[in-house]
């Protein structure tokens, strides 16, 4: 079957990059990013990813776009410090993209949404005890990296600002929707997000080659609508999405431009 054709690309507003090191370190540590640095071309390849999440930060913040894609890879949320490669991921883009928004702009509060497969184990670690940041997770805890129990809920300050849903394989559009409605929704009567940021990953959506969920690209397109409602009801529909996993090459292309289409649609 061949891909949807290209109207939705022509809605669509290539962003330039951001300078972008300084940022790093507002996650990660010297150290671990002098040992990503050792590898030159991994280094080069990286850096790009967390720029473009910066950009459509700028862009968002400033007016310029409504909400952001960044079509970026390698993924980011399952980075910490510990000078390698964790889970395909380098450096936590979503999570500096995070903390650039915070201290750039005036958004003092936001909400991560990760839907990926996995759980973002990086951007919980990152924000684990700070109440500015929520982070939601939908994942299979059994999965890689074996993180993200329910019972991890944040800690000092940051108690109650980490919410984790394990789902089942076979989870389809309506459980997962209900579990944003169930465990996201009611948070959000006391966190009121500035912006929001999507840990997208695909590797949820049925036919993944490393998942076992049933999401259809329906399904992401939903979930999009959901968020961006989100985002129009808390923060002037500010919405930056990330792309993250995602390993069956067709499905994970699908999945995207299913999500494209919903996010230019307004
Ligand atoms: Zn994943």
């Amino acid at each position: 079957m061949a891909m949807p054709e290209q109207p939705v690309l022509e809605k669509m507003e290539p962003l330039a990059t951001e300078q972008v090191e300084p940022w790093l370190l507002q996650i990660h540590s010297k150290q671990h990013i002098d040992a990503i640095k050792s590898d030159a071309e991994t280094y080069n390849n990286v850096l790009p990813a967390t720029a473009a999440c910066l950009a459509a930060v700028d862009a968002v913040m400033q007016g310029k776009v409504r909400n952001a894609f960044c079509a970026s890879r390698p993924p980011g949320h399952h980075a910490l410090n510990t000078g390698r490669e964790e889970g395909f991921c380098y450096f936590n883009h979503i999570a500096i993209a995070a903390r650039y928004a915070q201290q750039k702009y005036e958004a003092e509060k936001v909400l991560i949404i990760d839907w990926d497969y996995h759980h973002g184990n990086g951007t919980e670690w990152a924000f684990y005890s700070d109440p500015s940041v929520l982070f939601f997770s939908t994942h299979d805890q059994y999965a890689y990296p074996g993180t993200g129990s329910p019972s991890r809920t944040g800690e000092g300050d940051g108690e109650g600002f980490n919410i984790n849903v394990h789902l089942g394989c076979g989870t389809d559009d309506k459980a997962i929707l209900a579990a944003f409605e169930q465990h996201l929704r009611p948070a959000l009567t006391k966190f009121k997000p500035d912006l929001i940021l999507v840990s997208a990953g695909f590797d949820s959506r049925v036919d993944d080659l490393l998942g076992c969920f049933a999401i259809t690209d329906q399904g992401f397109a939903q979930l999009t609508r959901w968020v961006m409602q989100l985002a129009d009801e808390f923060c002037d529909g500010r919405l930056v999405s990330v792309l993250e996993g995602g390993y069956n090459i067709q499905g994970n292309a699908r999945a995207a431009v299913s999500h494209l289409e919903a996010l230019t649609q307004q």
